[in-house]
């Protein structure tokens, strides 16, 4: 019977997850982020135990993509890990096929074929949290060039009334730097999970946000979007962006439905391990 795993590389957990050939998930466990050192050999020895065909891995990024650097792990603020060959680990360890990619990637590509976005060529899947991340499908393929995409860093025009610098340390005042979840807690001096009462924070919030979907809309036109991530969490947000979207699109791209077209996971909080699985599918049919 083939085992197929999928592990979601996060920078705070380590979701590790098999499926049988069915892709029903019979085993599951999660560690946290540690150093490479203390927590890859935990990892190595739960697929070991699993006795796993081939493995898929969703990984935070930066991670390179292209031949030589095949899933090593770039310039990430986890220092530890930067360097770090999650490809070569696994497959070294485990002698089986591996294949890698972002956790956002992952995350897109399991929307597309099981999600919220099933049955469409193309999708958008970004996730809100601890930093701001996107993958895109486009004619069914997760895109990508040299590597893969940063759509978390683009450079978005400050709200009037915003004096927060930004806590990107690339580049201070970008997407990520105004709006993910270390962001808002930077900006207002709360969690963002402690400031539900504030409409003004949701505001601004979602006036970034709308404004990078507008800017992702422009570029790729995905039939979806998909949007997770802690942030969306916060009840109210969703009508908010949806709201900031159409403000900043100004009338120009028609959308028939913003409801169905920025809508929240089809899988829940299961995309990226999902992703994660079918990526260990492909690896072991090739
Ligand atoms: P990660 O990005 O590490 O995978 P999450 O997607 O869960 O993790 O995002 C974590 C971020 O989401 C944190 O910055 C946290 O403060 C924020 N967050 C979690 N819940 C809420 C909420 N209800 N409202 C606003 N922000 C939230
Ligand atoms: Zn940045």
């Amino acid at each position: 019977m083939v085992r197929i795993g999928g592990l979601e590389a996060g920078g705070t957990k380590m979701v590790c997850a098999v499926a049988d050939a069915k892709g029903q998930i019979v085993a599951r466990e999660t560690y946290p982020t540690k150093t490479p050192e203390e927590t890859l050999p935990q990892l190595v020895q739960f697929f070991k135990e699993q006795q796993i065909d081939a493995l898929g891995i969703g990984s935070f990024g930066p991670v390179h993509l292209q031949d030589d650097n095949y899933g090593v792990i770039g310039n990430t603020p986890k220092i530890p890990w930067i360097g770090v060959s999650l490809y070569r680990v696994f497959a070294d360890e485990l002698n089986i096929p591996v294949k890698i990619t972002t956790d956002v990637n992952a995350a897109a590509y399991a929307e597309h074929q099981e999600g919220a976005a099933k049955g469409l060529d193309s999708c958008l899947y970004i996730t809100v949290g601890t930093g701001i991340g996107a993958g895109a499908i486009m004619n069914g393929n997760v895109m990508q060039g040299f590597s893969h995409p940063e759509m978390g860093h683009i450079q978005v025009k400050r709200n009037v009334e915003d004096n927060f610098e930004g806590i990107c340390p690339y580049h201070k005042d970008c997407l990520e730097g105004m709006a993910s979840g270390p962001a808002i807690e930077a900006r207002w001096g709360k969690k963002g999970s402690d400031l539900s009462e504030r409409a003004d924070v949701w505001s601004l919030q979602s006036d970034y946000l709308g404004q990078a979907l507008a800017q992702y809309t422009f570029m790729l036109m995905p039939e979806k979007i998909i949007i997770g991530g802690g942030v969306m969490n916060q009840p109210e947000i969703m009508p908010k962006v949806r709201q900031a979207f159409l403000r900043h699109l100004g009338g120009y791209v028609d959308i028939p439905s913003v409801a169905s077209f920025i809508v929240s996971p089809g899988l829940k909080g299961e995309s990226g391990a999902r992703g994660a699985i079918l990526l260990g599918n492909e690896a072991y049919n090739e």
